[in-house]
């Protein structure tokens, strides 16, 4: 089975619990250290397989191989990465069977990363994310004050829209907004727009 390591606890001396996010479940594990683990990090892509027993409610995470991205050695890449999946997790973590587009979406991710910007990947899967759990807000009306938004929009949490002048906060232009929301496409944000939507994403999915 594949997955992504999407959070890490640990427990006792050297022991861990294990989040490992899959198709369609979300496993808590148990991963008893030894010297002949390889180590095993947030965001990594692993194939696992998952040991049961009748003493232990908690199943046992076993012959854990890394899947690498060719990406991984980038700290900023990984950084933001690993921000993502703790975001995803702390979004999850109630959950556990899981519809397949959580693991796809990282899937997609993981791969487009390598070649763009990493913050600007995370915006255009964290809009997908937000259209497939029905939650992306493309009328442009504030949150705050209920009138049309005409210009340039300021973001809440889960990218709420706001008038600038309502929430205070840093704001993008709605035509390229608009593109990202509608075509899923962040071509028209500039980098330092993506920078201000990444710090909304931070703020929790
Ligand atoms: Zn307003």
């Amino acid at each position: 089975m594949q997955g992504y390591i999407v959070n890490i606890n640990r427990v006792r001396d050297e022991d861990l619990i294990v989040t490992v996010l899959s198709k369609n479940t979300l496993h808590t594990t148990y991963r008893f250290y030894g010297a002949r683990h390889g180590t095993i990090n947030l965001g990594f892509k692993i194939d696992f397989e998952l040991q049961t027993s009748p003493q232990s409610s908690i199943a046992r995470l076993k012959d854990v191989m890394h899947i690498g991205f060719p990406w991984i050695y980038s700290h900023a890449k990984l950084r933001v990465w690993q921000q993502f999946n703790a975001l995803l997790y702390k979004h999850l973590k109630q959950t556990q069977e899981l519809d397949s587009f959580y693991f796809d979406l990282l899937d997609y991710a993981a791969k487009t990363i390598d070649k763009q910007n990493s913050k600007r990947v995370m915006v255009e899967i964290y809009t997908r994310l937000l259209k497939l759990e029905g939650r992306l807000h493309t009328e442009n009306i504030c949150f705050l004050c209920n009138d049309k938004i005409e210009g340039d929009i300021a973001y809440l949490r889960a990218f709420l829209p706001t008038h600038p002048s309502c929430s205070h906060r840093l704001h993008v232009r709605s035509e390229a907004m608009n593109e990202l929301m509608l075509n899923n496409s962040s071509f028209f944000l500039s980098n330092k727009e993506i920078d201000i939507l990444w710090f909304v994403i931070n703020e929790g999915l």
